[in-house]
This record gives C-alpha cells, sequence and structure tokens, in this order.
C-alpha cells in the first residue's frame, strides 16, 4: 500500500492548489481526481469563468502558478453596479468601483475555468513531492488511530496520516463520515454564455440587479464577455431552448448596447444554484475544504475565492504543525483550521444570501432603499474602498500564501 502525508480527493480548482501548497511546504501528497484530465481541460467540459479576487492572484503567483495563466486572464479595471429592469434603463443610481481609486493595476481577473485548470496541471506534474492519480475515485475511507486509509475504483488502496475531502458540492466523502450540511436550493437557475461584441470592454465587469435575479457581464479576453444570467428556475428552460435569433433578442434586453452589437458565441450551460454550510469542517485524520464545505450563491463570484482561502488556511495550519513536530491529522491541529475557516465562510456565505434575497424581487420599497443604499455607498469614499478591499480578498485574517508569501 502506498503511504503520504496527506490524500486529497478531488483534483479540482482548490484540490491542485492545496496538494501544491502542501508539495512545496514538503509534505508527501497525493492527488486523486475521479475525472481524466483531459476531459476537465476540454472547453466542453465547463463553460464558466472565475473572478479571481487579487488575494488569490498573491496566491497563485506564490505557487507558481500565475505566471502560466496570466496570458490567459482579463484585469478587472473598474466594476459598475446597478439595478433596473430588463428592456428598461438602468436606475440612474448606481456603484462605480475603479481600481485606480486603490492605486492598484486591477480590482481582479477573469479567467475560463478550463485555463486555471490547465495551469494548475502543469505546475502539479512539475512539483516534486506530488503525485497526481487521476482518472481514480475515492470510493471509501476508513480512519484508524494513526491515519487513514482510501480505497480507489481502481482497485488501490492509499494510507496516509490526513485525509482532505475536496470533491465538490455533493462530496462522497462528507456523506460517508456523516458530517451534516445546512442548506437549501435557490428558486433560480445561472446561465451562462459567451458572447462577443463589437466594441472593446476596456476591462469594465457589470453587475446589473434585475427582478429575476443578478445579470453579470464578466470582461474576458478580447471583444468577449462571459454573462451570468440568474434566472427564475421557471423561466430558465425556455430560455436555455431559444434559437439563436431568440437568445441574441433576449441578451440584446438585458445586456443594452454599451458593447455595439452583441452574439452569444458558444453553448449556453446551466447551473443549479443553491446554498450549504458543513456543521464540522474537521474530524480526527479528516478534513473538508472547497465546495465540499460550502456553496455560496455566485451573486458576488466569491465561490472560488472562498475555497482557495480553505486551501491556503489548511496548508499553513499543517505545514506549521509538521515543522512543529506535531501530528498534523491530529483533532486539535485541524481544529485550529475550522475556527479559521468555518465563520468566515459562514459571513460570506450569508452575506451573499442575503444580497441576493434584497435585490432578486422587484418589490417598489426594496427598489427604493437598495437605490438608496447604492447611492449612499457610492457617494462616500472610504464605503467604496471598503467594498473594493472586500471584493479583492483583502479582509479578515490574511493565510500567508494569500498575502504573497510561501506557505
Ligand atoms: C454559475 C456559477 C458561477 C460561478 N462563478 C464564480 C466566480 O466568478 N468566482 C468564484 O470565485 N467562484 C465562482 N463560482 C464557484 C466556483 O466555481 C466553485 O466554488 C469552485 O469550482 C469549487 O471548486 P472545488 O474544487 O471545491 O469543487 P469542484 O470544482 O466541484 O471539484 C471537485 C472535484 O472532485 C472530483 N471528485 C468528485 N468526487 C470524487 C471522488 N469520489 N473521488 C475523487 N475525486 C472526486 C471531481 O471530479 C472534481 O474535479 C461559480 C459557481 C457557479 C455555479
Amino acid at each position: 500500500m502506498k503511504r503520504f502525508d496527506v490524500l486529497i480527493s478531488g483534483g479540482g480548482m482548490v484540490g491542485l492548489p492545496l496538494g501544491l501548497a502542501l508539495a512545496q511546504g514538503g509534505l508527501k501528497t497525493v492527488i486523486a481526481d475521479a475525472a481524466p484530465p483531459a476531459k476537465m481541460l476540454d472547453p466542453g467540459f465547463d463553460g464558466r469563468v472565475s473572478a479571481l479576487a487579487y488575494a488569490s492572484v498573491r496566491m497563485l503567483t506564490a505557487l507558481g502558478v500565475w505566471e502560466r495563466l496570466a496570458p490567459d486572464a482579463q484585469p478587472i479595471r473598474e466594476i459598475l453596479v446597478s439595478d433596473g429592469q430588463a428592456g428598461k434603463p438602468a436606475s440612474p443610481f448606481s456603484l462605480h468601483f475603479d481600481a485606480q481609486e486603490v492605486g492598484a493595476e486591477a480590482l481582479g481577473y477573469i479567467a475560463e475555468n478550463r485555463h486555471i485548470r490547465a495551469a494548475l496541471y502543469q505546475a502539479v506534474v512539475s512539483c516534486p513531492n506530488l503525485e497526481l492519480m487521476a482518472p481514480a475515485a475515492v470510493k471509501s475511507l476508513t480512519v484508524e488511530g494513526a491515519g487513514a486509509v482510501a480505497r480507489l475504483d481502481t482497485g488501490e488502496e492509499i494510507s496516509a496520516t490526513l485525509a482532505v475531502a475536496a470533491d465538490g458540492r455533493e462530496s462522497m466523502l462528507r456523506s460517508q463520515m456523516g458530517i451534516q450540511i445546512i442548506g437549501w436550493s435557490y428558486p433560480q437557475t445561472g446561465i451562462v454564455a459567451t458572447v462577443e461584441h463589437e466594441r472593446p470592454h476596456n476591462g469594465v465587469a457589470y453587475e446589473h440587479f434585475l427582478p429575476s435575479g443578478p445579470f453579470a457581464i464578466l470582461p474576458m479576453t478580447g471583444n468577449r464577455s462571459s454573462l451570468v444570467w440568474t434566472e427564475a428556475k421557471a423561466k430558465a428552460p425556455a430560455l436555455l431552448a431559444l434559437d439563436e435569433a431568440g437568445f441574441n433578442d433576449e441578451l440584446a434586453r438585458r445586456f443594452g448596447n454599451h458593447l455595439g452589437k452583441t452574439r452569444s458565441a458558444g453553448p449556453r450551460w446551466s447551473y443549479p444554484l443553491s446554498f450549504h454550510l458543513a456543521r464540522e469542517f474537521v474530524r480526527p485524520r479528516f478534513a473538508l475544504a472547497g465546495d465540499c464545505a460550502h456553496g455560496i450563491h455566485p451573486i458576488a463570484g466569491q465561490g472560488l475565492n472562498l475555497g482557495l482561502k480553505d486551501a491556503a488556511a489548511l496548508a499553513e495550519v499543517l505545514l506549521d504543525a509538521g515543522r512543529l513536530g506535531r501530528d498534523i491529522g491530529a483533532l486539535d491541529t485541524l481544529k485550529r483550521y475550522e475556527r479559521w475557516r468555518r465563520f468566515d465562510s459562514f459571513a460570506l456565505a450569508a452575506s451573499t444570501d442575503a444580497l441576493n434575497r434584497l435585490f432578486s424581487n422587484d418589490i417598489a420599497p426594496l427598489r427604493h432603499l437598495r437605490d438608496l443604499g447604492l447611492g449612499i455607498v457610492d457617494s462616500i469614499g472610504p464605503a467604496r474602498r471598503f467594498f473594493m478591499r472586500h471584493a479583492g480578498g483583502d479582509i479578515g485574517k490574511l493565510p500567508r500564501l494569500m498575502k504573497g508569501e510561501a506557505a
């Protein structure tokens, strides 16, 4: 049986950087993922882009991943937030964030998920101390006194001092370990599509709050943008089934004409939207990270950033414990990670949930209240800068990797 310090189940956008951080810090690590890497890099696998906060970019830089990803990432220079209704002009009250105001090159970056995965894979395969097994699904986990033993669908068994589940929202290991979640589904579907437009976007991202949910236009490289269109669950199938011309018409009603003529490029994707938070993040010799531990509404584009912060914090706790000669799988070591990350995850999950409830409706008094709120925040410099720091992930206790230092 192969033996490692840490086994990570799930080589997604959280499991891969966690593996890199641990291996670079000297822990012998293995990542097992159910899907073949070639499938996950295929443009047909995941149509999403991710907004990477600058704290996440500092982490990817420290891990040696950013230099591979930067050519495919679009800087976000400005963000415009407004309230409105489809087919009508936006409310005059809006919120404007500008990177120049905080002396930064960008407020964050937009990168296609397939490019993030490709950059992570390249770094993983050239990292000593780190093994990637894929396709290889973890079928079960047994925790014994000094270690955890995982059985893979390839028939192999792996033993490790600690097992980490980074296997996504429907985590099999979280269920197998009997860890409960609190959560609910939103009556909304996330429609994702890439659009091409006549005029350049100049790095401006738009968050337009419509009654059925937020409609985000995220700048991609070239004259392209990614739409994250939150629509009422009941209406989404009809929109997804529209022919090209019909879909482009619906798009134009919401998108406006500030970027000239627009047309969808490539397939449309839909994602069910839900909220969940695990009641526990750790057990002896077992920890959760990423979407396995929490799932939030994409309204603020923070799900991956939250997962990257888990990876950075967990790596720091484990490497510190290892350097002091402590047991990295012991519950008191892992509790430090849980205390660090569970409250932060809850706070962000709860605020994105509240934001979605406040904005995804057409109730007149609420509309006036939120317009007033947008106008007030926009007129107060320190409030604007607070929200920019928040979006950049520069809040709370930052792990060393997110400060750009080695883990
Ligand atoms: C519409 C939409 C838009 C979003 N936009 C943003 C954004 O702009 N910014 C942002 O920060 N976040 C965004 N998010 C959230 C972000 O995509 C997720 O938080 C992130 O992908 C979570 O990564 P993960 O690695 O935890 O999980 P996943 O990406 O789900 O990866 C889990 C991995 O585990 C593997 N796996 C599953 N079961 C097993 C098993 N038994 N054994 C081994 N491997 C297994 C899978 O193959 C997969 O590779 C968005 C989400 C949605 C739905």
